[in-house]
């Protein structure tokens, strides 16, 4: 069971440091789940202070894909490496649609994270009007496809995935649940596609409006093995809550 926090551009170097003790200090409540933050990278080093790596492990919002050079303002996987880093997420729909992300640069950026030994939580989801069109199963399969190409078969199997409808992130209206196992039937459909076998093994979170009162939908389902959330994340109490949610339900 993977819970990743996804605190977008939210939180200072205090606030960081004060949720990474608080959470830690409530270890017992989520210690049956491998807990993941990602603050922005700002934060990171102060939550790299605090952190028990057996509690929490450390994620970042986004990364280059060049260990060095003339990129104004990103950041390598070798600075992410250096600072404990474990987890990036890639792919996420506000990269996408608001920064204009490509999937070839998000392939880029995966093929990096492996080179380095990090591990990606490489995002997928359709937007409202391609659901509406009835585009969702060739979005997703487009995105894997073109996100994961040429990824060396050994780090298909070893994979996080998350399926995020644009629609459900931040807007309060969660997939169903069996929206949700569809997504996964397909990603895992086409990653077979890529490497025979790899399907199986990947885990796959659903991101979009998770709470605590809906997480247990999600996770109870074979086909899903944990959430990223992103609102629900940023209160300490209510992000134990969920995770506790989490548990009893999977
Ligand atoms: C996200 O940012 O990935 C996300 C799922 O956000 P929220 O939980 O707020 O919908």
């Amino acid at each position: 069971m993977i819970i990743a926090a996804n605190w977008k551009m939210f939180k200072t170097v205090s606030e960081t440091a004060e949720f990474v003790e608080s959470l830690q200090n409530q270890q017992e409540k989520i210690k049956g789940a491998r807990v993941i933050v990602c603050p922005p990278f700002t934060s990171l080093a102060a939550a790299r202070e605090r952190q028990q790596e057996k509690v929490v492990a450390l994620g970042a919002q986004n990364v280059h894909w060049e260990s060095e050079g003339a990129f104004t303002g990103e950041i390598s996987p070798v600075m992410l490496k250096d600072l404990g880093v474990s987890y990036v997420v890639v792919g996420h729909s506000e990269r996408r649609h608001v920064m204009g992300e490509t999937d070839e640069f998000i392939n880029l950026k995966l093929k990096a994270l492996f080179e380095h030994g990090l591990s990606p939580i490489f995002c997928v989801g359709e937007t409202e009007q391609q659901r509406e069109d009835g585009r969702t199963a060739e979005v997703l399969k487009d995105q894997v496809r073109l996100g994961l190409r040429e990824i060396s078969p050994s780090h298909l199997a070893s994979m996080i995935l998350a399926y995020e409808p644009v629609w459900a992130i931040g807007s309060g209206k969660a997939a169903t649940a069996e929206d949700a196992g569809e997504a996964s039937r397909l990603i895992r459909e086409t990653v077979d596609e890529l490497r025979p076998g790899a399907g199986e093994k990947l885990k796959i979170l659903y991101g979009g409006s998770v709470k605590p009162h809906n997480i247990g939908q999600f996770v109870s389902l074979a086909g899903i093995q944990g959430a990223l959330v992103g609102g629900a994340s940023l209160k300490v109490d209510t992000f134990v809550e969920l995770i506790k949610e989490a548990q009893e339900a999977s």
